[in-house]
Parts: C-alpha cells; structure tokens; sequence
C-alpha cells in the first residue's frame, strides 16, 4: 500500500472552524485528551534519547484546559489556572493545552516568550510520532521552518516545487517580512557633501534602486556605508563552494562585518523591494529545489547553505553524520543516517530514519490536536505524545476534569497503544536502500551506546 500523504496541519479540514450543527457540537463535547509523557533522565543540551531506557512515563486525559508541568523527572497535568510555582522551585511549565470552539490546540507554556526565537525549551513537533488514523505520516516541510536534527538545527530559506502552495505575492510578502530594513545614502542628507559618506569599498557615493549604497552591519556614520553588489562580490569571493551532480553546498568561515562583527542578513529591504546577498545556483539536472541553511552550534557568523536538486531521477537525500550520507551533519548527536528528505509535487517531507535523538521541528503557532491523529511534542528533555479520541465521558472525568495516571485503567479501556510507538523500534520504511541501513542501524546503535555529548 502507498503511504497517505500527510495533510499539513495548516491545511487539515479537521483542525478548521467548521462544526456548525448542534450534532457536531455535542460530539465535540465528547472529546478527550490522551497524553503521555516520557522525560529522560539526563540533562543534556536539551536532547532526549529515544533509545534510552533511564526514561520515566506517565499517562494521563484531560477534557479542560490544562498546563503539562516537569517536576524533576516526571510530568504532572494540572488546571490552567494552577500557579506553577506552588508546585515547588523545581517545577517547570513545559506547554499548555488549549481548548477553543474547534478542538484543541497545544502552545508554547506562558513564559516561553522569553526565551530564544529556537530554544531548545520551545515547543518542538516529533516528527517520527507523525500519524493519522490511516498510519504514519512525514512531516510536509514550510518555508522558513526551523528543523533540528540531533542538536543541530537548519533552517529551511527557500524552495521550488511542482505545485507550490503560495502565490509569488504570498511568497513575495512573506520575504519582506524577513528581510532586514537598511538605510541608504539617500536617507543621509546632511546638506553637508563632505559628511554625505560614500561605499567603503569602491568610494562610490551613487546609490540606485539596482545598487544601492546601504549600512547592512551596526557601523555607524559615513564608514558604515557599502553598495549592495560591492557587498555580494566580496562575500562570494570569501565563499567555499562544493559541487555535485543533486547538491550545491556554500560555506563562510565568518560573514560577518570585518569591523563591527555583526552578521550581515541574507536579505535585507529598501522600502518594499527585498535584495539577496546570496544568489542560489541549481544544482545541474535539477527541476526543483531546496535551500536549507545550517544554523552554527556555537555563536559564531560562520554559514553553511546546502542547495538540493531534485528531479525524477533524484527524489530524496539523506542526512546524516554517515559517510554515504548526502548532506553531512558533522555532530555526535546526529545518526548516522537520521533522517530523509523526500520531493513529491506538493512540496518536500522530511521523515525521521529512527535517530537516536530525534527530528524535530519547531512550531512558532498553535498546534491543533486533530480527532484521531498522534504527535508528539518536545521541550528539552521531554515528550509529549497526544492522541483526541472521542468518547463518551465517564462520571469521573466530569467531576474532576484532570484524571491522574493510571496506565492499566488506559491500557484496557483505549486498548493501550497510543503513543507507545514512538518508543519502540519498528520496521524501516520503503527507502530503497532499506537492507544497509538496517545493517548499519545495528552497528550504530553499539556505537552510539555508550556515546557522550557532554565530553
Ligand atoms: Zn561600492
Ligand atoms: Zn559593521
């Protein structure tokens, strides 16, 4: 059988306002939650192991809206409006569960604004816990999400399909929005000629719609000026570049600003017309593409972009630390194959290929809990799968509204297997070269066994 192709959650007819009868509003009374955390026990850089037994697990439903809490290795489901801290110092609020006309939705816990735009404490979509009532599903990558193999996090900056779900004013709209704002020669009138400033590069003081003379760094006054296509120049020279037949791969030491340090923006803005600091070169044989950029573990400005060509006779990639694998993630947190990337018209999935710690992908919105589907979420080191089930209510639920764990008491009344299959090692999928991985996944996992991150 092929596999389903996976609705996004953006575009599933489930995760919409669309219950209107009064038949339907009663079913989604109905509604219940069934969660399961498992929380590993070591702290480390955020990551949890998915093929470590020192993992604790609770069970729990809800039919109101709840927080999900760590406290030291455990989960806890507590009201909404409980307040975290009387929980104790070392309680953590993890995420909340929100409950709206249309279902439920799963967001970032309260506080998480503070915390970094891709911290590892946000919340983070497990993509091998993908799965609806027809079976397992990939994960259909959007533009400009942030996917994190291991550790190591890319961040996807453009791609180019058969059936592109955007309009070029949606697409348009959407780089405006990233790019970075920069003022211009033009936007410096002093009156005074001498102070005007010209391109630190060529000495130019011209500054055209087609080349204009910017400040893209935080240099300040009359050095901080430099003409777009001096700025391309310069960095194209500074640029390593490697090339195969499906993949383009660039690589900066630093791009950065020589004097002030700061990273300089892949696009920046003028008024409403967006400039690219880095043109994008099609792998050869290549219909479509994709641009994904891997983001450095360390603080640095150094920059690597990787380029996919795809076309009928290449149609996924593999990544992973491995040798053979095709884009090559340099960690010891990433397996040696850990995930595929694969091209169908509608857009590229990716699939997690049973690494060790895991492909995730960072939700920046509410996440809806569709009837009848599992996911998984992941905030450190902890997950959270969740199954919507609709079932009549018993008294004590409604009573209480939280349910405590009782593993038996679910395993016989909603026979037991939701989100327990994350956990456990299934069969390779159809990738066609199902026989080496399996082999290699063997040796793997002696070798990464005894692996440590921290050292
Ligand atoms: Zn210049
Ligand atoms: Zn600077």
């Amino acid at each position: 059988m092929p596999p389903q192709l996976p609705v996004p959650y953006s575009q599933n007819p489930l995760a919409q306002p669309q219950q209107t009868d009064n038949s339907s509003k009663q079913s989604n009374q109905n509604l219940v939650v069934f969660l399961r955390g498992v929380t590993w026990i070591r702290d480390s850089h955020g990551l949890f192991d998915y093929e470590s037994k020192s993992i604790t697990k609770k069970s729990c439903k809800t039919i109101v809206e709840s927080k999900i809490v760590r406290l030291e290795n455990e989960i806890e489901l507590v009201p909404q409006n409980r307040n975290v801290s009387e929980l104790g110092a070392n309680a953590q609020d993890l995420l909340q569960i929100r409950k709206e006309q249309t279902g439920y939705y799963l967001d970032h816990a309260e506080k998480a604004d503070m915390l970094e735009e891709d911290s590892v404490d946000r919340l983070w979509l497990v993509v091998r816990s993908l799965k609806s009532p027809e079976g397992k599903e990939d994960y259909l990558i959007k533009k400009f999400d942030v996917i994190k193999l291991g550790r190591v996090k890319f961040r996807i900056k453009d791609f180019q399909c058969e059936k592109m779900g955007q309009t070029p004013e949606e697409l348009y709209q959407q780089e405006l929005k990233e790019a970075k704002p920069v003022i211009t020669l033009e936007d410096n009138q002093t009156g005074d000629e001498s102070q005007k400033g010209s391109c630190r590069f060529c000495w130019g003081s011209d500054s055209t719609p087609e080349n204009p003379c910017i400040v893209p760094c935080r240099c300040a006054g009359t050095v901080g000026f430099i003409h777009f296509e001096c700025l391309k120049n310069w960095l194209n020279t500074k640029m390593n570049k490697k090339e195969s037949e499906h993949l383009v791969s660039m690589y900066w030491k630093t791009f950065e600003c020589e004097i002030c340090k700061q990273a300089y923006p892949y696009l920046f803005k003028v008024g409403r017309k967006v400039y690219k600091l880095i043109d994008i070169q099609q792998p050869k044989n290549s219909g479509y593409f994709m641009v994904m950029e891997s983001l450095p573990l360390e603080k640095n400005t150094s920059r690597t972009i990787h380029i996919l060509g795809f076309s009928s006779q290449k149609e996924q990639f593999n990544m992973g630390r491995g040798h053979d694998s095709e884009v090559r993630v340099n960690d010891i947190s990433v397996s040696r194959c850990h995930a595929i990337i694969k091209y169908k018209p509608e857009g590229f999935y990716i699939e997690d290929n049973k690494s060790k710690f895991g492909t995730l992908v960072l939700l920046k919105e509410s996440y809806p809990l569709n009837l009848e589907y599992t996911s998984a979420v992941q905030v450190g080191r902890t997950v959270v799968s969740f199954t919507v089930r609709n079932t009549s209510v018993d008294k004590q639920y409604q009573q209480n509204g939280l349910v405590a764990d009782n593993p038996l008491h679910n395993v016989q009344k909603f026979g037991g297997n939701i989100p327990q299959q994350l956990f456990q090692v299934q069969k390779m999928g159809s990738s066609s070269n199902v026989g080496n991985l399996r082999q290699e996944r063997y040796h793997q996992r002696e070798e990464e066994e005894d692996m440590d991150i921290d050292s």
